[in-house]
């Protein structure tokens, strides 16, 4: 299962003082990267914040994953520090969309990959049919107005409302705004006079995934990344859908 790890658990041996800058972007979006996580079988089985990967690694539970050439380096965090400050020092030009993080007295470069050396938990290809993938997949943009939300202020909105028979599927859950989904009511959007932007359907691969993979600086992930198989969980009901 592709997840989210938390933030917190951040060493703060490593993390205290850490300033952030990317090259060729916007300084805080080091900290906010992401960074996949592969078992100890090279599978991906998570999306970690960068500070859970430094810290991972810093403890010596994972390793950095380069892909150089063609081919896969491994790094532990103390080979990686060098590397990155032998890049420092050489000066521009680095990679392409590479994101950094200035500690107290190092450059370091943030990995786009780590490996979980003692993790060996087979990843499942079961994608979760929650609020939060659907969220994802429509990309927290009401599906009606067209505008982006905070999961706060975001609804899901049976296209054929349960009333008139309309289940919790991928098929017929989208992400709407309290206005559009009020406006709606208990209407079909033909009815109700609106128009999705996109007819849902079931995601092929992790909508966490997919967000990332529509920026170039993830594009690594992809040869981690199992063939996108249409498979997904319908057990359950949806909690607080509208
Ligand atoms: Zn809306």
């Amino acid at each position: 299962m592709i997840s989210t790890s938390p933030q917190e658990n951040a060493d703060p041996a490593i993390m205290s003082g850490v300033r952030t800058r990317t090259r060729r972007r916007q300084p805080s979006t080091a900290m906010q990267a992401s960074v996949l996580a592969l078992n100890r079988n090279w599978l991906a089985v998570h999306v970690l914040s960068v500070p859970r990967a430094f810290c991972l690694l810093f403890k010596g539970h994972a390793e950095v994953v380069s892909v150089e050439d063609g081919l896969y380096q491994t790094y532990d965090f103390e080979a990686w520090r060098e590397l990155s400050e032998l890049k420092a020092s050489l000066g521009e030009p680095v990679e392409e969309d590479s994101d950094w993080i200035s500690a107290v007295s190092f450059d370091i470069q943030v990995p786009r990959i780590v490996r979980l050396t003692a993790y060996d938990r087979i990843p499942t290809r079961t994608i979760k049919f929650n609020r939060r993938n659907i969220f994802l997949r429509d990309d927290h943009r009401c599906q009606y107005c067209g505008k982006r939300f905070s999961m706060k202020r975001l609804s899901l909105d049976h296209v054929l409302p349960r009333s008139r028979g309309g289940g919790d599927s991928w098929e017929n859950l989208v992400c709407a705004c309290v206005t559009c989904n009020v406006r709606k009511g208990g209407r079909t959007p033909r009815e109700a006079g609106m128009r999705l932007l996109t007819q849902p359907v079931r995601p092929r691969q992790s909508p966490l995934i997919s967000r990332h993979l529509l920026q170039r600086k993830y594009g690594c992930w992809r040869q981690f990344l199992p063939a996108a198989t249409p498979q997904e969980s319908r057990s359950g009901r949806l909690v607080g859908v509208h």
